[in-house]
């Protein structure tokens, strides 16, 4: 019998020797200059992604069209900001540029799950003040 450790190339192993390499000279392309940290990266993700969490709650518990206006412009305003930060500390983080897409893909979904778990807790809040 004869396994991929034999030194054998098959069609498999060659693609993924290919593979290596070519992800291999894309990390240094890509890699110029990190003066951020991954971790402090994964980090900053993770504590803004908690406020955003918390903010999305905050507005989809909203019942009046005027102050869900109100919170959304304050949020717009200073989302604004947190994203510009974020874009750079990634940027400085050595992470590739298909790494940051995904983070930031992640990141951008957690206010709108918040505001959906928002809606429904104010939807069965409805629910009850109707039945009682
Ligand atoms: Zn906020």
């Amino acid at each position: 019998m004869l396994s991929e450790n034999d030194g054998v190339i098959t069609p498999h192993s060659a693609s993924k020797i290919a593979h290596d390499s070519s992800h291999e000279q894309a990390v240094k392309t890509e890699e110029p200059e990190s003066t951020v940290s991954k971790s402090a990266a994964i980090i900053l993700v993770l504590a803004i992604g908690a406020h955003n969490f918390f903010e999305g709650i905050a507005f989809g518990l909203q019942r009046e069209l005027g102050s869900a206006g109100q919170l959304a412009a304050g949020i717009l305003i200073h989302k604004t900001a947190a994203a510009v930060s974020l874009g750079g500390a990634f940027a400085r983080s050595g992470y590739t540029t298909r790494q940051i897409i995904l983070f930031l893909g992640i990141f951008s979904l957690i206010a709108p799950i918040g505001i959906i778990i928002g809606m429904q807790i104010a939807s069965s809040n409805k629910l009850v003040d109707v039945i009682f």
